[in-house]
């Protein structure tokens, strides 16, 4: 099976799960992750149509997405690792999207940089719903303030939430906790589900799943 075929077989699964969540048929966005993938792995992803892309590393994406923006049309890249304030100009000037706003100060420069830079990116705030210490995010306690906080203080545009569950816990909880959080908060969207649990992610309804391996095959 080549990168292709998984592809195909990554988008059918979501729209088989999207029907049987009784969702509407585009309620969903694929967002290819390549982080650690080269430029070379990644073109035939965009040759087969996908133009949503996840990567983890500012300064990764750096090396290959300008070059890879200016072959092919209407690409969004999503940042949807954990961001360092030195980096957000940088960020802001390449990402699209921004996944990851879980404290005050990326909260700022994030804010700042946009305004420099004229722009006004959709950022989701990233909840650490296990709770674990190693892991970035804010906690589900503090989730809808700091949302509040960063739209109403800071301008930013909130889109939504995001997580990544433990990986040794059943996922479906904490989709359901990032789901009641976003209603409290007022927020629509939900990006959450990877390549081991997307489907379940979608019947707790997320509206972009950030899968990678299924897609382009192990990291090793
Ligand atoms: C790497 C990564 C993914 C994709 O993980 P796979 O298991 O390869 O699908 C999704 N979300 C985040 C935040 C990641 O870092």
């Amino acid at each position: 099976m080549d990168v292709q075929d998984r592809l195909n077989g990554v988008n059918l699964s979501i729209n088989k799960a999207v029907k049987q969540a009784e969702r509407e048929e585009e309620a969903v966005d694929l967002i290819a992750v390549s982080k650690t993938f080269a430029a070379e792995d990644i073109r035939p992803v965009l040759d087969a149509g996908q133009r949503v892309f996840g990567e983890n590393r500012v300064q990764e994406s750096q090396g290959k997405w300008p070059e890879l923006k200016n072959e092919f049309g209407g690409v969004e890249l999503h940042l949807i690792g954990p961001l360092q304030s030195n980096k957000s100009a940088d960020a802001v000037a390449l990402f699209d999207v921004i996944h990851t706003v879980d404290r005050e100060k990326i909260a700022k420069t994030l804010a700042v940089e946009m305004k420099s830079q004229g722009k006004d990116l959709p950022v989701y705030v990233q909840v650490n719903t296990g709770e674990e210490e190693q892991k970035a995010g804010v906690s589900p306690k503090e989730a809808v303030a700091f949302a509040n906080r960063c739209r109403d203080v800071h301008g930013l545009n909130v889109v939504g939430l995001m997580c990544i569950p433990p990986f040794d816990e059943n996922p479906g909880p904490h989709f359901a906790l990032l789901g009641n959080l976003a209603r409290e908060a007022g927020l629509e969207k939900l990006s959450m589900g990877m390549s081991s649990d997307y489907e379940t992610a979608i019947a707790f309804g997320a509206t972009s799943v950030r899968v990678g391996s299924a897609i382009f095959g192990s990291r090793g």
